[in-house]
């Protein structure tokens, strides 16, 4: 099969929901997919393994990891010695920037994107961001999306070239059970995603925030969620 590069798609893929809703959007939209996955050394690793079998499953080109290690510069959670904060109140969830963010992570992970997406000349980048049901990460804002295409297209060969390399975010505006009604239509792989900041071995532990909104989300969506959690 030797179709042209401009049918690449670069997928930012966590191994986790929303990166897998993402990938499978962008196989609708008819693109080969190349999924890109960063090992920041991250507590939750266990993602990287998923993302290969979600790479897999949606019949990938490319499953591509790279090593990144945020644990050096650290001030998160995700990546330091502090606590993953457990059965947060939905009120809090919304308050303020987390301990979870990841300093510069999206930045760092959409440049590593950009720079994969030109070495394919791939046109596009999906990135399954999410503003409603995050809190308040501000490298998921859509203004922080749109300048960093104008920064990929200052400051690459292929901007120089006239190539733009646009970054999708399909899932930007969605609520958690959007976008898991949106992955039922495209048969998401939903028990091959993990979502869990802080699970016990390979196992979600039910109770950080991202398994808070996992959970609330499948039981809006009505769709039972196929994966085992530690604590309920
Ligand atoms: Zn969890």
């Amino acid at each position: 099969m030797s179709r042209q590069t401009s049918h690449r798609a670069v997928v930012l893929a966590s191994g986790g929901l929303d990166s897998t809703v993402a990938a499978a959007v962008a196989r609708r939209d008819g693109y080969d997919l190349y999924l890109l996955t960063i090992a920041y050394r991250q507590r939750h690793a266990v993602e990287i393994e998923r993302a290969g079998q979600v790479a897999a499953a949606l019949d990938a080109q490319q499953h591509l990891v790279v090593d990144v290690d945020l644990r050096a510069i650290g001030g998160s959670a995700l990546t330091g010695d502090l606590p993953v904060p457990k059965n947060r109140p939905e009120l809090d969830r919304g308050q303020g920037i987390p301990i979870t963010y990841v300093p510069g992570r999206n930045l760092i992970f959409l440049s590593l994107a950009a720079a994969h997406a030109e070495v394919l000349g791939a046109s596009v980048i999906y990135f399954g961001a999410n503003v409603l049901d995050y809190s308040g990460y501000p490298d998921c804002r859509l203004e922080f999306i749109r300048a960093f295409e104008v920064a990929v297209q200052a400051g690459t060969k292929a901007g120089a070239e006239g190539k733009r390399i646009e970054v999708r975010t399909p899932l930007l505006a969605l609520t958690k059970a959007e976008i898991i009604q949106l992955g039922m239509t495209l048969n998401v792989p939903f028990h091959l995603t993990h979502s869990c900041y802080d699970p016990v071995g390979s196992v979600a532990c039910g109770q950080c925030d991202s398994c808070l909104i996992r959970k609330e989300g499948f039981a809006k969506a009505g769709v039972v969620d196929p994966i085992p959690y530690a604590l309920p």
